[in-house]
């Protein structure tokens, strides 16, 4: 049984969450999805730390939770370490992290089909992954750690 207070205290909680979504949202790196760039994005996948359109969204599912975990901006609760992973990521270093080696006259496919193909390419076999963006990211985290 839950009570009075704790039921308060987990709407509050919630309430502060959403903030912190929609002022990353409103971060010009997070406007557009992660994947296809369709604007507005209102999905995420919180271990990726990307927000993303409700189609790159169903893919995503399709890749397994192994792979990525979606949640709905506003209609799922979302827990401390949900929303810490957002702010850490961000569509602006994830692009760093699993575009690092996308061929610069690479055309973002539009089609559902072409789309799954680039998501799974993208964090299933992580071709255009570079793990020395993740140590710079990594690096950088850091230091603004040292700096506040
Ligand atoms: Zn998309």
């Amino acid at each position: 049984m839950t009570t009075r207070s704790e039921r308060e205290k987990a709407q509050k909680l919630n309430e502060q969450h959403q903030a912190i979504l929609s002022k990353l949202l409103r971060e010009d790196e997070n406007k557009y999805c992660a994947d296809c760039e369709a604007k507005g994005p209102r999905w995420a996948s919180w271990n990726l730390g990307v927000f993303m359109c409700i189609r790159c969204a169903g893919i995503h599912r399709n890749l397994g939770v192994h792979i990525s975990r979606v949640k709905s901006v506003n209609l799922d609760q979302w827990t401390p370490e949900q929303i810490q992973s957002m702010v850490d990521m961000g569509n602006g270093r994830a692009k760093q992290l699993y575009e690092a080696h996308l061929p610069e006259n690479f055309s973002r496919p539009q089609t559902d089909q072409s789309v799954e193909v680039f998501i799974r390419d993208k964090y299933e076999r992580k071709k255009y992954y570079d793990k020395e963006s993740v140590a710079t990211a990594l690096v950088s985290i850091d230091l603004n750690f040292y700096h506040c």
